[in-house]
Protein backbone atom coordinates (compact mmCIF):
# COMPACT_ATOMS: atom_id res chain seq x y z
CA UNK A 1 0.00 0.00 0.00
CA UNK A 2 1.20 3.37 -0.68
CA UNK A 3 1.87 5.59 2.22
CA UNK A 4 1.53 9.10 3.74
CA UNK A 5 4.11 10.37 5.87
CA UNK A 6 2.87 13.31 8.52
CA UNK A 7 5.43 15.87 9.48
CA UNK A 8 6.28 16.53 13.13
CA UNK A 9 3.48 16.97 15.65
CA UNK A 10 0.77 16.78 12.97
CA UNK A 11 -0.45 13.16 14.53
CA UNK A 12 -2.54 14.77 17.02
CA UNK A 13 -5.75 14.83 15.42
CA UNK A 14 -5.62 11.45 13.94
CA UNK A 15 -4.67 10.45 16.94
CA UNK A 16 -8.15 11.58 18.45
CA UNK A 17 -9.93 9.75 15.73
CA UNK A 18 -10.51 12.67 13.47
CA UNK A 19 -10.81 11.13 10.21
CA UNK A 20 -9.33 13.99 7.67
CA UNK A 21 -5.97 14.55 6.90
CA UNK A 22 -5.22 17.86 5.84
CA UNK A 23 -2.41 18.00 2.62
CA UNK A 24 -0.29 20.56 4.54
CA UNK A 25 -0.19 17.80 7.25
CA UNK A 26 1.59 15.90 4.97
CA UNK A 27 5.65 15.98 4.88
CA UNK A 28 6.25 13.22 1.85
CA UNK A 29 4.08 10.66 -0.36
CA UNK A 30 5.52 7.08 -0.76
CA UNK A 31 4.77 5.43 -4.39
CA UNK A 32 2.43 8.66 -5.84
CA UNK A 33 -1.02 7.88 -4.86
CA UNK A 34 -3.57 8.67 -7.17
CA UNK A 35 -7.33 9.90 -6.62
CA UNK A 36 -9.05 7.12 -4.45
CA UNK A 37 -6.04 5.61 -3.59
CA UNK A 38 -6.48 3.24 -0.38
CA UNK A 39 -3.22 4.38 1.54
CA UNK A 40 -1.88 4.45 4.88
CA UNK A 41 -0.60 7.00 7.01
CA UNK A 42 2.31 7.40 9.04
CA UNK A 43 3.62 9.63 12.12
CA UNK A 44 7.13 11.62 11.86
CA UNK A 45 8.00 8.85 14.67
CA UNK A 46 7.05 5.78 12.23
CA UNK A 47 4.03 5.01 13.73
CA UNK A 48 0.97 3.72 11.82
CA UNK A 49 -2.00 6.17 12.32
CA UNK A 50 -4.38 4.33 9.64
CA UNK A 51 -5.64 3.49 6.18
CA UNK A 52 -8.14 5.44 4.35
CA UNK A 53 -8.75 7.16 0.71
CA UNK A 54 -6.53 9.69 -0.79
CA UNK A 55 -7.86 12.81 -3.30
CA UNK A 56 -6.54 15.83 -4.39
CA UNK A 57 -7.58 19.26 -2.26
CA UNK A 58 -7.03 20.18 1.51
CA UNK A 59 -8.48 16.99 2.85
CA UNK A 60 -6.26 14.81 1.33
CA UNK A 61 -7.03 11.27 3.46
CA UNK A 62 -10.31 10.64 4.39
CA UNK A 63 -9.08 7.47 7.37
CA UNK A 64 -11.98 4.70 6.59
CA UNK A 65 -9.78 2.79 9.84
CA UNK A 66 -7.24 3.81 12.64
CA UNK A 67 -4.09 2.11 13.86
CA UNK A 68 -4.29 0.09 10.98
CA UNK A 69 -2.65 -0.19 7.56
CA UNK A 70 -4.89 -2.89 5.81
CA UNK A 71 -8.68 -3.28 5.68
CA UNK A 72 -10.62 -6.54 6.38
CA UNK A 73 -11.59 -8.58 3.01
CA UNK A 74 -15.43 -7.73 4.42
CA UNK A 75 -14.98 -4.13 4.96
CA UNK A 76 -17.59 -2.89 2.91
CA UNK A 77 -20.03 -5.99 4.88
CA UNK A 78 -18.81 -5.27 7.97
CA UNK A 79 -19.42 -1.28 7.52
CA UNK A 80 -22.80 -1.62 6.67
CA UNK A 81 -23.93 -3.94 8.54
CA UNK A 82 -23.10 -1.81 11.49
CA UNK A 83 -24.80 0.72 10.11
CA UNK A 84 -28.03 -1.12 8.60
CA UNK A 85 -27.72 -2.34 13.15
CA UNK A 86 -28.04 0.68 14.16
CA UNK A 87 -31.25 1.65 12.31
CA UNK A 88 -32.78 -1.38 12.93
CA UNK A 89 -31.50 -1.18 17.04
CA UNK A 90 -33.37 2.22 16.80
CA UNK A 91 -36.83 1.17 15.27
CA UNK A 92 -36.14 3.28 11.72
CA UNK A 93 -36.72 0.04 10.22
CA UNK A 94 -40.16 -1.00 10.23
CA UNK A 95 -43.39 -2.11 7.88
CA UNK A 96 -44.86 1.76 8.55
CA UNK A 97 -41.14 3.19 8.03
CA UNK A 98 -38.78 2.00 5.60
CA UNK A 99 -37.38 5.09 4.80
CA UNK A 100 -34.27 5.86 6.42
CA UNK A 101 -30.41 7.40 5.89
CA UNK A 102 -28.63 4.38 5.99
CA UNK A 103 -24.88 5.78 5.88
CA UNK A 104 -24.52 9.19 6.79
CA UNK A 105 -20.74 9.57 6.14
CA UNK A 106 -17.83 10.45 8.92
CA UNK A 107 -21.15 9.83 11.02
CA UNK A 108 -20.89 6.04 10.24
CA UNK A 109 -17.28 5.84 10.00
CA UNK A 110 -17.57 5.78 6.12
CA UNK A 111 -16.52 9.37 5.30
CA UNK A 112 -17.50 9.89 1.64
CA UNK A 113 -20.56 8.12 1.82
CA UNK A 114 -23.62 8.42 1.59
CA UNK A 115 -26.88 5.67 1.10
CA UNK A 116 -30.14 6.56 1.79
CA UNK A 117 -33.05 3.87 1.62
CA UNK A 118 -36.59 4.03 0.30
CA UNK A 119 -38.03 0.78 0.56
CA UNK A 120 -37.04 -1.54 -1.73
CA UNK A 121 -34.38 1.14 -3.55
CA UNK A 122 -30.41 2.53 -2.06
CA UNK A 123 -29.71 5.71 -3.50
CA UNK A 124 -25.98 6.15 -3.51
CA UNK A 125 -23.52 8.98 -3.45
CA UNK A 126 -20.28 9.80 -3.33
CA UNK A 127 -18.36 12.38 -2.37
CA UNK A 128 -14.84 11.47 -2.68
CA UNK A 129 -12.78 9.33 -5.61
CA UNK A 130 -12.23 6.33 -3.66
CA UNK A 131 -16.19 5.98 -2.22
CA UNK A 132 -16.30 6.37 -6.27
CA UNK A 133 -13.81 3.90 -7.28
CA UNK A 134 -15.09 1.35 -4.44
CA UNK A 135 -19.11 1.47 -5.54
CA UNK A 136 -19.46 -1.73 -6.88
CA UNK A 137 -18.57 -3.45 -3.71
CA UNK A 138 -20.53 -0.94 -1.83
CA UNK A 139 -23.52 -1.77 -4.01
CA UNK A 140 -22.89 -5.73 -4.16
CA UNK A 141 -22.56 -5.68 0.09
CA UNK A 142 -25.49 -3.34 0.26
CA UNK A 143 -28.16 -6.04 -1.16
CA UNK A 144 -26.37 -8.91 0.72
CA UNK A 145 -26.88 -7.09 4.20
CA UNK A 146 -30.39 -5.12 3.85
CA UNK A 147 -32.82 -7.89 3.05
CA UNK A 148 -35.32 -5.47 1.59
CA UNK A 149 -32.79 -3.65 -0.84
CA UNK A 150 -33.28 -4.76 -4.29
CA UNK A 151 -31.78 -2.14 -6.65
CA UNK A 152 -28.96 0.56 -5.96
CA UNK A 153 -29.02 3.77 -8.01
CA UNK A 154 -26.14 5.30 -7.82
CA UNK A 155 -25.90 9.30 -7.98
CA UNK A 156 -22.78 11.18 -7.78
CA UNK A 157 -22.49 13.27 -11.06
CA UNK A 158 -23.64 16.64 -8.86
CA UNK A 159 -21.62 15.66 -5.46
CA UNK A 160 -18.06 14.04 -7.04
CA UNK A 161 -14.84 16.79 -6.62
CA UNK A 162 -12.28 16.54 -9.42
CA UNK A 163 -14.22 15.10 -12.18
CA UNK A 164 -11.71 14.88 -14.57
CA UNK A 165 -10.01 11.97 -13.13
CA UNK A 166 -13.17 9.46 -14.02
CA UNK A 167 -14.60 8.72 -17.40
CA UNK A 168 -17.41 6.78 -15.96
CA UNK A 169 -19.29 8.78 -13.31
CA UNK A 170 -22.71 8.80 -15.34
CA UNK A 171 -25.76 8.32 -12.16
CA UNK A 172 -27.81 5.32 -12.94
CA UNK A 173 -28.38 1.93 -11.08
CA UNK A 174 -25.54 -0.55 -10.21
CA UNK A 175 -27.84 -3.47 -9.37
CA UNK A 176 -31.99 -3.72 -10.31
CA UNK A 177 -34.08 -1.13 -11.86
CA UNK A 178 -37.36 -1.64 -11.56
CA UNK A 179 -39.19 -0.15 -8.77
CA UNK A 180 -42.50 1.47 -7.36
CA UNK A 181 -40.65 4.59 -6.28
CA UNK A 182 -42.80 4.46 -3.20
CA UNK A 183 -42.06 4.76 0.58
CA UNK A 184 -43.46 5.56 3.69
CA UNK A 185 -42.50 7.50 6.68
CA UNK A 186 -44.11 7.13 9.87
CA UNK A 187 -47.11 5.37 8.01
CA UNK A 188 -47.27 8.14 5.66
CA UNK A 189 -46.80 7.65 1.65
CA UNK A 190 -44.46 9.54 -0.63
CA UNK A 191 -43.23 9.30 -4.36
CA UNK A 192 -39.70 9.65 -4.23
CA UNK A 193 -38.14 10.42 -7.38
CA UNK A 194 -34.15 10.01 -7.17
CA UNK A 195 -33.77 10.42 -10.98
CA UNK A 196 -34.76 13.90 -11.02
CA UNK A 197 -34.60 15.23 -7.61
CA UNK A 198 -32.61 17.04 -5.42
CA UNK A 199 -29.92 15.42 -3.41
CA UNK A 200 -31.14 11.47 -2.97
CA UNK A 201 -34.61 12.52 -3.63
CA UNK A 202 -35.91 13.10 -0.22
CA UNK A 203 -34.92 14.88 2.83
CA UNK A 204 -34.93 12.06 5.36
CA UNK A 205 -33.22 14.57 7.97
CA UNK A 206 -36.54 16.05 8.55
CA UNK A 207 -38.54 12.66 9.71
CA UNK A 208 -38.45 13.56 13.85
CA UNK A 209 -39.15 17.09 13.37
CA UNK A 210 -42.35 16.67 10.83
CA UNK A 211 -43.71 14.30 13.35
CA UNK A 212 -43.02 17.20 15.62
CA UNK A 213 -45.32 19.68 13.49
CA UNK A 214 -48.26 16.83 13.37
CA UNK A 215 -48.19 17.50 17.08
CA UNK A 216 -48.64 21.02 16.99
CA UNK A 217 -50.96 21.30 13.88
CA UNK A 218 -54.31 20.60 14.98
CA UNK A 219 -56.95 23.76 14.59
CA UNK A 220 -54.29 26.01 12.54
CA UNK A 221 -54.16 27.56 9.84
CA UNK A 222 -50.24 26.28 8.75
CA UNK A 223 -47.52 27.84 6.32
CA UNK A 224 -45.20 25.32 4.60
CA UNK A 225 -42.83 27.64 2.83
CA UNK A 226 -39.63 25.90 0.80
CA UNK A 227 -42.19 22.71 1.11
CA UNK A 228 -40.17 20.81 -1.91
CA UNK A 229 -41.56 17.33 -1.49
CA UNK A 230 -43.65 18.44 1.07
CA UNK A 231 -43.21 16.48 3.91
CA UNK A 232 -44.10 18.97 6.27
CA UNK A 233 -47.55 19.71 4.78
CA UNK A 234 -48.77 16.09 5.07
CA UNK A 235 -47.75 15.18 9.01
CA UNK A 236 -49.91 18.85 9.30
CA UNK A 237 -52.75 17.36 7.11
CA UNK A 238 -52.74 14.40 9.49
CA UNK A 239 -52.40 16.19 12.66
CA UNK A 240 -55.74 18.05 12.02
CA UNK A 241 -54.03 21.35 10.27
CA UNK A 242 -57.50 23.70 9.68
CA UNK A 243 -55.77 24.65 6.45
CA UNK A 244 -51.93 24.00 4.77
CA UNK A 245 -50.53 26.28 2.21
CA UNK A 246 -46.97 25.24 0.31
CA UNK A 247 -44.88 26.87 -0.94
CA UNK A 248 -41.93 26.75 -3.44
CA UNK A 249 -39.91 28.46 -6.10
CA UNK A 250 -39.85 25.46 -8.18
CA UNK A 251 -42.76 24.22 -9.91
CA UNK A 252 -41.89 20.41 -9.84
CA UNK A 253 -41.76 20.81 -6.10
CA UNK A 254 -44.91 22.07 -6.30
CA UNK A 255 -46.60 19.09 -8.53
CA UNK A 256 -44.74 16.97 -6.24
CA UNK A 257 -46.07 18.18 -2.85
CA UNK A 258 -49.92 18.05 -4.91
CA UNK A 259 -49.27 14.22 -5.55
CA UNK A 260 -47.83 13.58 -2.01
CA UNK A 261 -51.14 15.00 -0.50
CA UNK A 262 -53.21 13.56 -2.90
CA UNK A 263 -51.57 9.69 -2.03
CA UNK A 264 -52.16 10.21 1.52
CA UNK A 265 -55.74 12.09 1.73
CA UNK A 266 -57.60 11.71 -1.37
CA UNK A 267 -59.61 14.38 -2.20
CA UNK A 268 -58.33 17.18 0.16
CA UNK A 269 -59.64 20.76 0.35
CA UNK A 270 -57.83 21.94 3.16
CA UNK A 271 -54.23 21.98 1.18
CA UNK A 272 -52.92 24.41 -1.61
CA UNK A 273 -49.80 25.05 -2.79
CA UNK A 274 -48.27 27.88 -4.46
CA UNK A 275 -45.33 28.24 -6.62
CA UNK A 276 -43.67 31.65 -5.51
CA UNK A 277 -40.53 32.96 -4.63
CA UNK A 278 -40.37 33.11 -0.83
CA UNK A 279 -40.08 36.75 -0.08
CA UNK A 280 -42.49 37.67 -3.11
CA UNK A 281 -45.01 35.55 -0.81
CA UNK A 282 -44.83 36.61 1.95
CA UNK A 283 -45.05 40.10 1.09
CA UNK A 284 -47.84 39.76 -1.16
CA UNK A 285 -49.65 39.32 2.52
CA UNK A 286 -48.60 42.61 3.30
CA UNK A 287 -51.98 45.00 2.83
CA UNK A 288 -51.94 47.99 0.84
CA UNK A 289 -51.25 50.15 4.58
CA UNK A 290 -48.21 47.68 4.90
CA UNK A 291 -49.58 46.23 7.95
CA UNK A 292 -49.38 42.63 7.68
CA UNK A 293 -52.55 40.00 7.71
CA UNK A 294 -51.63 38.02 10.21
CA UNK A 295 -53.29 34.16 8.21
CA UNK A 296 -51.29 31.86 9.74
CA UNK A 297 -50.40 30.10 12.67
CA UNK A 298 -48.05 27.86 12.14
CA UNK A 299 -45.44 28.52 10.29
CA UNK A 300 -42.42 26.17 8.90
CA UNK A 301 -38.85 28.04 7.33
CA UNK A 302 -37.16 25.30 5.46
CA UNK A 303 -34.63 27.30 3.19
CA UNK A 304 -32.36 25.48 1.11
CA UNK A 305 -28.79 26.36 2.74
CA UNK A 306 -28.13 29.79 2.39
CA UNK A 307 -24.27 29.59 3.21
CA UNK A 308 -22.39 26.81 1.59
CA UNK A 309 -18.77 27.44 2.84
CA UNK A 310 -17.15 29.91 5.46
CA UNK A 311 -17.27 32.55 3.27
CA UNK A 312 -20.73 33.22 2.63
CA UNK A 313 -21.53 33.24 6.48
CA UNK A 314 -21.99 37.36 6.92
CA UNK A 315 -24.90 37.45 4.13
CA UNK A 316 -26.50 33.45 5.19
CA UNK A 317 -27.15 35.19 8.54
CA UNK A 318 -28.42 38.55 6.85
CA UNK A 319 -30.47 36.29 5.13
CA UNK A 320 -32.23 34.61 8.09
CA UNK A 321 -32.91 37.77 9.51
CA UNK A 322 -34.94 38.87 6.69
CA UNK A 323 -36.85 35.62 6.26
CA UNK A 324 -37.47 34.91 10.00
CA UNK A 325 -38.13 38.71 10.32
CA UNK A 326 -40.71 37.94 7.72
CA UNK A 327 -42.87 35.29 9.56
CA UNK A 328 -42.75 37.30 13.08
CA UNK A 329 -44.76 39.56 11.18
CA UNK A 330 -46.91 37.62 9.45
CA UNK A 331 -47.27 34.59 12.32
CA UNK A 332 -50.66 35.23 14.53
CA UNK A 333 -50.57 35.46 17.99
CA UNK A 334 -50.45 32.48 19.78
CA UNK A 335 -48.52 31.27 16.71
CA UNK A 336 -45.51 28.43 16.43
CA UNK A 337 -42.61 29.33 14.23
CA UNK A 338 -40.63 26.12 13.09
CA UNK A 339 -37.30 27.95 11.84
CA UNK A 340 -34.37 25.86 10.41
CA UNK A 341 -31.00 26.08 8.53
CA UNK A 342 -29.24 23.68 6.90
CA UNK A 343 -26.06 25.18 6.53
CA UNK A 344 -23.11 23.40 7.94
CA UNK A 345 -21.23 26.73 7.95
CA UNK A 346 -23.40 28.33 10.36
CA UNK A 347 -23.56 26.90 13.89
CA UNK A 348 -26.31 26.80 16.24
CA UNK A 349 -25.40 29.54 18.39
CA UNK A 350 -25.11 32.01 14.96
CA UNK A 351 -28.52 30.79 13.73
CA UNK A 352 -29.83 31.67 16.72
CA UNK A 353 -28.71 35.11 17.01
CA UNK A 354 -29.65 35.75 13.97
CA UNK A 355 -33.34 34.64 14.96
CA UNK A 356 -33.18 36.79 17.85
CA UNK A 357 -32.48 39.70 16.30
CA UNK A 358 -35.00 39.42 13.51
CA UNK A 359 -37.58 38.71 17.11
CA UNK A 360 -36.15 41.91 17.92
CA UNK A 361 -36.19 44.07 14.87
CA UNK A 362 -40.57 43.18 15.18
CA UNK A 363 -40.82 43.19 18.57
CA UNK A 364 -42.77 39.89 19.03
CA UNK A 365 -42.98 38.43 22.51
CA UNK A 366 -40.61 35.02 21.21
CA UNK A 367 -39.73 32.05 23.75
CA UNK A 368 -38.23 29.03 22.83
CA UNK A 369 -40.05 25.66 23.09
CA UNK A 370 -37.78 23.12 21.64
CA UNK A 371 -34.40 23.21 19.66
CA UNK A 372 -34.47 20.55 17.04
CA UNK A 373 -31.37 19.08 15.15
CA UNK A 374 -30.80 16.56 12.75
CA UNK A 375 -32.47 12.98 13.74
CA UNK A 376 -30.62 9.89 14.57
CA UNK A 377 -29.74 8.23 11.14
CA UNK A 378 -27.47 11.26 10.11
CA UNK A 379 -25.38 10.52 13.44
CA UNK A 380 -22.59 13.12 14.77
CA UNK A 381 -19.59 11.42 14.78
CA UNK A 382 -18.03 13.23 18.51
CA UNK A 383 -14.88 12.93 16.79
CA UNK A 384 -16.07 15.12 13.98
CA UNK A 385 -18.23 17.90 15.30
CA UNK A 386 -18.26 19.09 11.37
CA UNK A 387 -20.48 16.61 10.65
CA UNK A 388 -23.29 18.84 12.89
CA UNK A 389 -25.37 20.79 10.29
CA UNK A 390 -28.91 21.06 10.34
CA UNK A 391 -30.76 22.79 13.55
CA UNK A 392 -33.69 24.30 14.15
CA UNK A 393 -36.11 26.44 16.63
CA UNK A 394 -39.54 25.91 17.80
CA UNK A 395 -41.34 29.37 18.75
CA UNK A 396 -43.88 30.08 20.59
CA UNK A 397 -44.90 33.79 19.56
CA UNK A 398 -47.69 36.27 21.39
N1 LIG B 1 -38.74 21.39 3.58
C1 LIG B 1 -38.39 20.46 2.54
C2 LIG B 1 -36.98 20.63 2.02
C3 LIG B 1 -36.65 22.01 1.50
S1 LIG B 1 -35.38 22.04 0.34
C4 LIG B 1 -38.64 19.04 3.00
O1 LIG B 1 -39.05 18.83 4.16
O2 LIG B 1 -38.45 18.13 2.21
C5 LIG B 1 -35.44 23.70 -0.17
C6 LIG B 1 -36.53 24.05 -1.16
O3 LIG B 1 -36.54 25.47 -1.28
C7 LIG B 1 -36.33 23.53 -2.57
O4 LIG B 1 -37.45 22.77 -2.93
C8 LIG B 1 -36.22 24.77 -3.46
O5 LIG B 1 -36.91 24.64 -4.70
C9 LIG B 1 -36.89 25.82 -2.61
N2 LIG B 1 -36.41 27.20 -2.81
C10 LIG B 1 -35.15 27.63 -2.99
N3 LIG B 1 -35.10 28.97 -3.05
C11 LIG B 1 -36.38 29.42 -2.91
C12 LIG B 1 -36.99 30.71 -2.86
N4 LIG B 1 -36.25 31.81 -2.95
N5 LIG B 1 -38.31 30.78 -2.67
C13 LIG B 1 -39.07 29.66 -2.53
N6 LIG B 1 -38.55 28.42 -2.58
C14 LIG B 1 -37.22 28.29 -2.75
Amino acid sequence: MKKIHLKKHKEESLLRFHPWVFSGAIARTEGQPEEGDLVSVWSADGLCLGTGHWQEGSIAVRILAFGTDTLPADFWEQRLSAAYRMRCGLGLVRPDNNAYRLVHGEGDFLPGLIADVYDDTAVVQAHSAGMHRARRQIAEALVRIVPAVKNVYYKSEGTLPLRRHFSDIADGYLTGGESTCLALENGLSFGIDWLRGQKTGFFLDQRENRALVERYSAGRRVLNMFCYTGGFSVYALRGGAELVHSVDSSEKAVELVNRNVERNFPGCSRHQAFCEEAFAYLSSLQTDAGTPRRPYDLIILDPPAFAKHRGAIKNALQGYKRLNAKAFELIAPGGILFTFSCSQAVDKDMFRLAVFSAAAMTGRKVRILHQLHQPQDHPINIYHPEGEYLKGLVLYVE
